[in-house]
C-alpha cells in the first residue's frame, strides 16, 4: 500500500531531509586523505542527536552505524570501521534520521583530493542521472518513467546500474512502497500522485551491473571491482512537480 502524505507531515520530511543534508555538507567539508571512516560515522551521530534527530540507519535490520559509507568498489551499505582515506577515494555516504517520526534519507558520492577524470566523469553522470530521475517526477506519470529515465542515460554515457538495489517510498517507514528501480521499460507500475514521496537512488557503476556481498552481510560491491557511484534525494510529488526534499522550498 502506497501512503499518501498530507501537507504537514511534507514539511515534516522536508525538515528530516534538511538534517540530512546539512550532516552530509559536513561530512563532506571533514573527507580528507588521513580521515578514519568510523570517525565520520561518530561525528554523523553527534550531529544528528544535536539537531534534534535520530539516526535511522543505526540498528535497522541490525546495520551496526549511522552512516553507510562505501569507498570505491563498494557500491552501497559499506560498515564505516579504521578504514583511512586515501588521496583520490570515491568515498559515498548515505545517510538517513528520524524526525518527529518521519523518515528523511539521501546520499551523495564526493572525490577525495586528485580524483582521475574518469571518476569525476563517474560521479558527474550518477548525480545527473539522478536529476532525469526526478524531472519525470509529476502527477499522472508512472514509477518506471522514473526508472527509464535514469537507466536511459547512465547507460547511454557508457555506465551499467544497479539491478539489486533499488529506491522505495518514504515516510513513517524508511522503506514504503512503491520499489523504485533504476532500470526498466517506461510506463509501468503505479501512477504517481500528489503525496507520494519517493526516494530515487541509482547506483551506476563503471563497469558492469553485478554486486556481490562481503562477509560482513553488509557490504556490497562490484563484482568486477571498478568503481561506482551513489547519490539519492527524498523526492515529493506535488501539483507543481517534484520537490527535492530538504533542498528547495515549497
Ligand atoms: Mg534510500
Amino acid at each position: 500500500m502506497i501512503h499518501l502524505k498530507a501537507p504537514e507531515e511534507i514539511e515534516i520530511m522536508d525538515r528530516a531531509n534538511r538534517l540530512v543534508h546539512t550532516i552530509l555538507d559536513r561530512l563532506g567539508e571533514e573527507l580528507a586523505p588521513g580521515v578514519v571512516l568510523r570517525d565520520l560515522d561518530r561525528l554523523a551521530e553527534s550531529l544528528t542527536k544535536q539537531m534534534g534527530g535520530k539516526p535511522a540507519f543505526k540498528g535497522y535490520g541490525g546495520f551496526p552505524a549511522s552512516v553507510c559509507i562505501s569507498v570505491n568498489d563498494e557500491v552501497v551499505h559499506g560498515i564505516p570501521g579504521p578504514r583511512v582515506i586515501q588521496p583520490g577515494d570515491l568515498v559515498s555516504l548515505d545517510f538517513g534520521v528520524i524526525v518527529d517520526g518521519y523518515y528523511g534519507d539521501a546520499a551523495r558520492t564526493f572525490p577525495v583530493g586528485d580524483v582521475d577524470p574518469e571518476g569525476v566523469r563517474l560521479l558527474t553522470v550518477t548525480r545527473a542521472s539522478l536529476e532525469k530521475g526526478v524531472e519525470q517526477v509529476h502527477v499522472g506519470s508512472r514509477v518506471s518513467d522514473v526508472s527509464h529515465a535514469v537507466q536511459e542515460y547512465a547507460e547511454g554515457q557508457g555506465y551499467s546500474v544497479v539491478r539489486d538495489y533499488v529506491g522505495h517510498g518514504i515516510g513513517r517507514a524508511l522503506h514504503e512502497e512503491p520499489q523504485v528501480p533504476n532500470f526498466g521499460e517506461p510506463g509501468r507500475g503505479p501512477r504517481l500522485q500528489e503525496g507520494m514521496v519517493l526516494a530515487i537512488e541509482p547506483m551506476i557503476n563503471e563497469g558492469g551491473h553485478g554486486v556481490t556481498v562481503d562477509e560482513d552481510g553488509w557490504t556490497v560491491r562490484t563484482a568486477d571491482g571498478k568503481r561506482s557511484a551513489h547519490f539519492e534525494y527524498s523526492v515529493a510529488v506535488t501539483a507543481n512537480g517534484p520537490r527535492i526534499l530538504g533542498i528547495e522550498g515549497a
